[in-house]
């Protein structure tokens, strides 16, 4: 028999929120640990004005930050089928449900098509806060499809990646998604078109270890991690102490794996310079083409 008894329960862990914009009318910037006023920070692109820490935004925000007016936005209705029937601590239906209410959207990406700049532009915007911003099978289909119309319509292509890598709850399906990107990819290489991939805070796992990195031009946000296993996984593997500022964009950048570093409120200017710099500019205008018809079966 113990001489002691556990009455009190352990203290439960408190979820540290990463560097999201939270409501308020002040909010307390990660960087500096000055106190910024909540108008200040979004009229700056939420950068914060004092020591440019860049907070996360979402994918809606993104995209209006990139073009230049209205945008159109395609396959808005796919959503999983959740293929695998996938339970974790959770059913992934509920899951999917909870996500859905949660950000107003069917899945972890936003394509549309719009001009930056002038150029006629497809950009596909991943959403971090739905499920991780993970690729499943929605979220590669969706970005196919936003290539394949960069293609159709001679538009240049954009993906602005924000990611935690495949998503665990479609398992293979989620994997063949970085080979059917890949491939979609390698067809507007052959049509002459430019692809630019942006990568911001969080660029991880398969969405690394495929398109984020296949950019005519792979451009990061500043201190963005970008890698594909976390630092811990790695330290482990090699047991070795990883270098300071390791899988930042900085270090990533010396190491020849990024071709710039560029601040948020100048991204717009980089991208749309690149753009026209590779001619993308004078690709002819062909009629948009349709959304190709919803028949929600996402096998591939
Ligand atoms: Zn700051």
């Amino acid at each position: 028999m113990a001489w002691f008894k556990k009455t009190r329960r352990p203290i439960a862990k408190t979820k540290v929120k990463a560097s999201r914009v939270p409501e308020g009318l002040w909010v307390k910037c990660p960087g500096c640990a000055q106190a910024i006023y909540n108008k200040d920070l979004a009229s700056n692109l939420n950068v914060c004005p004092k020591c440019a820490h860049h907070f996360r935004v979402n994918a809606t925000e993104r995209l209006r930050m990139l073009f230049d007016g209205e945008w159109v936005e395609h396959d808005a209705g796919l959503a999983s089928t959740d293929p695998l029937n996938f339970t974790d601590t959770k059913t992934y239906k509920s899951r999917l449900k909870a996500m859905r209410e949660a950000t107003g959207l069917k899945d972890a990406v936003i394509v549309a098509s719009g001009e930056i700049d002038g150029t006629p532009t497809v950009v596909a915007s991943m959403e971090y806060e739905f499920i991780g911003g993970s690729m499943g099978v929605v979220v590669g289909e969706k970005i196919a499809r936003g290539i394949e119309r960069a293609i159709a319509e001679r538009r240049a292509m954009l993906i602005v990646c924000c990611s935690g890598g495949a998503r665990m709850m479609e398992g293979a399906l989620s994997l063949m998604q970085m080979a059917k990107i890949c491939g979609a990819l390698a067809r507007l290489d052959r049509a002459g078109l430019p692809y630019i991939s942006v990568l911001t805070d969080p660029t991880t796992g398969g969405v690394t270890a495929s398109f984020a990195m296949l950019g005519d031009l792979n451009v990061a946000e500043p201190k963005a991690l970008i890698g594909f296993a976390g630092p811990r996984v790695i330290e482990q593997a090699i047991r070795t102490k990883l270098p300071e500022g390791f899988q930042r964009s900085e270090f990533l950048l010396e190491k020849g794996m990024l071709d710039l570093v560029v601040d948020r409120r100048e991204m717009k200017a980089a991208v749309a310079n690149a753009f026209r710099f590779m001619n993308a500019h004078i690709a002819p205008a062909v009629a948009p083409v349709a959304d190709a018809p919803l028949t929600n079966q996402m096998t591939d």
